[in-house]
């Protein structure tokens, strides 16, 4: 873009700031500005474009695509950056490569180019889309062998497409000589590839390219099959993460060096983790790389639910550092389970989405499919949406999450643990602590074990929801933050694997937990999916038992009460047992360790009188809680986390998030009293604490997708300060009110008297 529209565009942002936002907002996004405008006097386009738009071009659109409207959307949606179709699949302007097929009703016209003209007359960024994986039949006629292959030497197709392989010229020279075409006909700010990794972990390549290069690198054929046990398997899977990380860095080469060092590649990525995986992103590595993410990660799975994307947001930018951006592809449409690309998403699921995303300092970026539609009303969800976000945009960028519980997770993990199953073995365990911390309304964390020790110092607990495999300088950054006074949970599986998923024959956090495996080699991964998928009627006993003398009829000849209870067990005082179902590893409690819950085995449901417990009592630990001076720590076999995501049991997430909160101590920053399902999200930025809280109850009591927003409230709100804040100054960015603040001592309390969607609190 043109110096000087780009000096036109900081006055706009600086400017509409003033305006909305009240000066000393203005006053300190000016100076920032101007800060990482340095000598130069511009704020890189990557920096500073907070809300992107997209019309995903379809092949029939070249004959009626409304230009004029479109640009009047881009305004009405505030948008500042267009994704417009450029090349790959389908070439949108007349591309001097002759392979690179355009549809036939596009004739000569560039019609991406007529796009990229018009946005950036009206002062918008515009990165060019590439979808690089894939191209129709001639061009497979033509280059044979630059595509993906099976075994049997057929290649790989999708639907009436072929593969491309990445390890082929395709990659190394077809991609950037059209990267560079594009940049050369119509200077977009960057390139973004919607599915930039070539073929994923399922579908093996046996071309000569492949064959070749995998000889090379590890001195073997290429696996015929999967097999996480078999080295050369694991060496073919690292090999293939690497070449990804080397196409991103030489589309990167092949950007900065036709349009210069700001211009951008940036390849699409997944919130998933699983889906990071079976795609070949390291989303470590990834984030190290690059200077905004593109976030391709639509809409909610009914399990994961509408908070997900908030801690997406919180992942990606403790990978990617919080100053920079992460705009998210927001489907307009239905997008999801089913899929109508055509059809609005009801307006109240689409907006919590967003909102969410927002909670995540994640920025809007509206998705349709094709340049006209006749369900109309998805036109209509995103205007007042991003008007609130221009409105109030200094405070959701560039800010720092407040939380002292970090959640551990690793793709390593999902990787050499979850294998093909990284649902039940990784990802429920992490997503059941999640929502007992939303439930509870914990602010927390999610922290890459690699990062345990650069994140330490902003966290009090560490919870390490099943992460099988650690490696020795990870588990060493554990040990340190326990050493140092920190606090720590454990589940199920933690530390039991080495890097590459090989069992260890003890956790090798054994020290730490005070628990030790019994059965040396009686575990695998297989036993644990297994017993992962299995639900059985089983319990768990609570200690000390509290029967005699309370509420309800005498038992048996139960034992008398013996003594109080652990604080973990709080809120269970009329019971002995809990619902379990789950599994839970065959571990010895260290002498002088506590017990306070021991696992029931599993006895008839059915028929009801056969429905009685065969063995009321065993020794078999499934919470256990070391006697260690410095810090709190808790050790629990038993499978709860999982439970939680999978059953959804109050029960459960009452514990664990009991666990928590003892492990945290007075170190939570955050309490909010009230009814809901309410989302909380603690930031500070500078001076000033930024808090979102998002009304979920709705999402809570229904199934997706949500068509109804209810309010909750009146909710009671305490936050405590930080170091260096007085606060003095209250402000609600959603429902602008007066309400009274109170301080107490470094507390902040205050009221929120109604939530519909979302509320937004600014103290400083
Ligand atoms: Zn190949």
């Amino acid at each position: 873009m043109r110096r000087t529209n780009r000096r036109k565009f900081l006055r706009q942002i600086v400017g509409a700031t003033v305006a909305l936002a009240g000066l000393n907002a203005s006053t300190d996004l000016a100076g920032r500005l101007e800060a990482e405008a340095g000598t130069a006097g511009v704020v890189p386009w990557y920096r500073r474009t907070l809300r992107w738009g997209q019309t995903n071009i379809t092949e029939i659109d070249p004959a009626g695509y409304d230009i004029a409207w479109w640009r009047q959307h881009w305004k009405r949606t505030c948008v500042q950056g267009v994704i417009l179709n450029a090349g790959g699949i389908v070439a949108y302007y007349p591309s001097k490569y002759p392979l690179h097929y355009r549809p036939p009703l596009l004739g000569d016209r560039d019609l991406y180019g007529e796009l990229a003209k018009a946005a950036h007359d009206d002062g918008l960024m515009v990165f060019a889309r590439m979808d690089s994986n894939r191209t129709h039949e001639a061009f497979y006629k033509a280059h044979p062998d630059w595509f993906a292959r099976d075994a049997s030497g057929k290649p790989h197709r999708a639907g009436e497409l072929y593969v491309t392989c990445v390890n082929s010229p395709y990659y190394d020279e077809y991609i950037p000589s059209v990267l560079t075409e594009i940049i050369e006909r119509s200077h977009p700010e960057g390139i973004t590839d919607n599915s930039w990794s070539g073929p994923g972990r399922d579908s093996i390549c046996y071309c000569e390219n492949c064959t070749k290069k995998f000889h090379e690198r590890a001195g073997e054929k290429i696996p015929r099959e999967k097999n996480w046990d078999d080295p050369v398997y694991r060496e073919w899977i690292e090999w293939n993460y690497a070449r990804r990380l080397e196409i991103w860095d030489a589309n990167n080469r092949a950007t900065k060096a036709a349009g210069g060092t700001d211009c951008l590649w940036v390849g699409m990525n997944s919130g998933s983790i699983g889906g990071q995986c079976r795609s070949f992103r390291n989303l470590k590595e990834i984030c190290r790389r690059a200077e905004i993410l593109m976030l391709d990660h639509q809409a909610r799975s009914e399990s994961s639910g509408f908070q997900q994307n908030g801690e997406t947001g919180k992942l990606i930018h403790g990978l990617l550092g919080w100053d920079k951006l992460a705009p998210e592809s927001m489907a307009m449409y239905q997008a999801g389970q089913p899929t109508f690309r055509k059809a609005a998403k009801p307006e109240p699921e689409a907006r919590l989405w967003m909102l969410e995303g927002f909670a995540g300092t994640i920025q809007p970026w509206w998705h349709h499919i094709g340049a006209s539609g006749e369900d109309r009303r998805q036109y209509r969800i995103v205007e007042p949406i991003n008007r609130w976000h221009e409105a109030n945009q200094e405070y959701l960028v560039d800010r720092e999450p407040v939380a002292g519980v970090g959640l551990v997770w690793s793709q390593q993990n999902t990787d050499y643990y979850g294998h093909d199953n990284p649902e039940e073995l990784v990802e429920l365990p992490f997503r059941g602590m999640a929502n007992a911390l939303l439930r509870a309304r914990i602010p927390y964390l999610p922290v890459h074990a690699d990062h345990i020790e650069r994140d330490s110092p902003r966290l009090s607990v560490l919870v390490l929801p099943n992460l099988a495999v650690m490696t020795e300088s990870q588990c060493a950054a554990v040990r340190r933050f326990v050493e140092r006074g920190g606090n720590l949970i454990a589940t199920g599986q933690t530390s039991l694997y080495g890097p590459w998923g090989e069992p260890r024959t003890d956790f090798a956090l054994a020290d730490l937990f005070a628990a030790h495996v019994t059965l040396a080699r009686g575990h695998s991964i297989q036993v644990d999916l297994k017993s992962a998928r299995e639900t059985l009627h089983s319990y768990l006993r609570l200690a000390p038992e509290q029967s005699a003398g309370v509420y309800g009829p005498k038992i048996g000849n139960e034992p008398p009460p013996a003594g109080k209870r652990h604080p973990i067990l709080k809120g269970f005082d009329e019971t002995d047992i809990l619902p379990f179902g789950g599994s839970l590893g065959s571990v010895r409690a260290e002498a002088g360790a506590a017990v306070l819950a021991t696992f029931v085995p599993p006895f008839p449901v059915y028929p009801p009188e056969s429905s009685w417990m065969r063995v009321p009592r065993t020794d078999i630990p499934a919470l256990i809680i070391p006697a260690n001076k410095k810090s709190r720590i808790a050790y629990m076999p038993a499978d709860l986390d999982r439970r939680y995501a999978r059953d959804n049991f109050p029960d459960h997430g009452d514990l664990l998030a009991n666990l928590v909160r003892w492990a945290a101590g007075d170190t939570i920053p955050l309490a909010v009293r009230g009814p809901g399902l309410v989302d909380c999200h603690l930031y500070r930025q500078h001076k000033r604490l930024i808090l979102h809280l998002v009304n979920l109850t709705n999402a809570g009591t229904w199934r997706a997708p949500v068509d109804e927003l209810i309010p909750v409230g009146p909710l009671s709100v305490e936050v405590r300060t930080i170091e260096g804040l007085r606060v003095s100054t209250m402000k609600f960015l959603v429902s602008p009110r007066e309400s009274s603040l109170t301080l107490k001592k470094d507390w902040v309390a205050f009221q929120v008297p109604s939530l519909v969607d979302h509320e937004v609190i600014v103290l400083e």
